[in-house]
């Protein structure tokens, strides 16, 4: 059974005299930040020169310095900027500003479980990934519940560093929900695994192609949309909810029959190695080389691939059916994410 700890497991007074400087103020930044901040924790925000979530987190009646001053202040410097960009950012603005014994934080393992980021040994690193995006991690602390989250020591300079990380994790709110002892490793490689053969990868390719054998077929894009993509996220509610028992219980004896015998003919042997040829890329490095490389050229292969999966027929679909759906807030916000990317 996993390590598991809640609230009870952590002390907020670890945190005590201590100042958390976030670097960046994007989906998971502006989450910590507030967060902590509302748990009586000293926070400072670093933000590069001219950005535009200066004013945002000084509305929040956050404090706001460049990326190097908040660095200097930091005892903990939380770094929450986008994973390819961390590698210059801490070589260039953080390491030369750090205090000797500042404990390193991050949210996702992926600089240091690929050598991009190498802190010298008297830094504790230390990790606390929440299991839900930034915007959540903040909703959910508000109405009084935690998102829950991972966390993970890679270096214990300090002899500390566990309760350290568990008393952001609790500042965080996450220990209200639960937050499971894992390694830089263990979490680095089963995020990057679930998020493309599954979460994101699996699924949205799997939607697509749901909808292409409808619409080629001859059936309505419309009804197409309904069926392959709208009600998807209903059923994963259920599995959220009572795990996958509970939706197969909840839907219809046909529909729970049709998944039974049809189900392996999508989801295959084949596939399944697939999946396997998939782990082993980001065990190896593969991926995270590929990815960082096409960054580092000004990600033109990232961008052909957004454009195309922009260009699918079923987002025109979808766009406009959601407009219908007046109790969808979230469409609104999507548009407004979407235009300021
Ligand atoms: P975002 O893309 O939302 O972060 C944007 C922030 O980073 C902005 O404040 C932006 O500045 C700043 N930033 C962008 N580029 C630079 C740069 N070159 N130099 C300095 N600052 C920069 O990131 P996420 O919150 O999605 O991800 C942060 C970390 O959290 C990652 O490690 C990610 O893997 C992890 N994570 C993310 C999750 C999520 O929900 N998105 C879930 C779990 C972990 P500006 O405001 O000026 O634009
Ligand atoms: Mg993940
Ligand atoms: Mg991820």
């Amino acid at each position: 059974m996993a390590d598991i700890f809640y609230d009870p497991d952590a002390d907020l007074a670890k945190l005590k005299n201590k100042k958390v400087a976030i670097i960046g103020y994007g989906s998971q930044g502006h989450a910590h930040a507030l967060n902590l901040r509302d748990s009586g924790v000293q926070v400072v925000v670093g933000l590069r020169e001219g950005s535009s979530s200066v004013a945002k987190a000084k509305e929040e009646g956050l404090e706001v310095r460049s990326i190097e001053e908040a660095t200097a202040e930091g005892d903990i410097v939380m770094i929450l900027a986008p994973d390819q960009v961390q590698r210059s950012l801490y070589a260039e603005q953080i390491e030369p500003n750090l205090k000797p014994d500042a404990a390193i934080f991050f949210a996702h393992g992926f600089n240091i479980r690929y050598d991009y980021i190498q802190p010298s040994a008297g830094h504790d690193i230390c990790l606390v990934a929440p299991k839900g995006p930034g915007h959540k991690v903040r909703a959910t602390y508000e109405s009084g519940y935690g998102t829950p989250a991972i966390i993970a020591v890679e270096q214990d300079a300090s002899g500390e560093a566990w309760e350290l990380t568990k008393a952001y994790a609790k500042g965080l709110g996450a220990t209200r929900a639960g937050v499971i002892k894992t390694t830089f490793t263990e979490e680095t490689e089963t995020d990057l695994f679930g998020e493309q053969a599954v979460l994101c990868g699996g699924v949205s390719h799997l939607i697509q192609a749901g909808f292409e054998t409808l619409t080629e077929a001859g059936y309505q894009p419309e009804i197409a949309y309904f069926e392959v993509c709208h009600e998807l996220k209903l059923i994963v509610d259920l599995i959220n909810e009572g795990g996958i028992t509970k939706q197969r219980w909840s839907c219809s004896d046909t529909a729970e029959y049709g998944d039974y015998v049809s189900g392996p003919r999508v989801v295959t042997d084949q596939t399944k190695s697939a999946m396997r040829d998939i782990l082993s890329d980001i065990q190896d490095g593969t991926f995270a080389k590929r990815f960082i490389a096409d960054q580092d050229a000004g990600a033109p292969e990232f961008t052909q691939l957004r454009e195309k999966g922009e260009a699918h027929p079923i987002e025109q679909v979808g766009r406009e059916l959601r407009k219908m759906f007046s109790w969808n807030q979230a469409a609104d916000d999507y548009q407004e994410g979407h235009a300021q990317r």
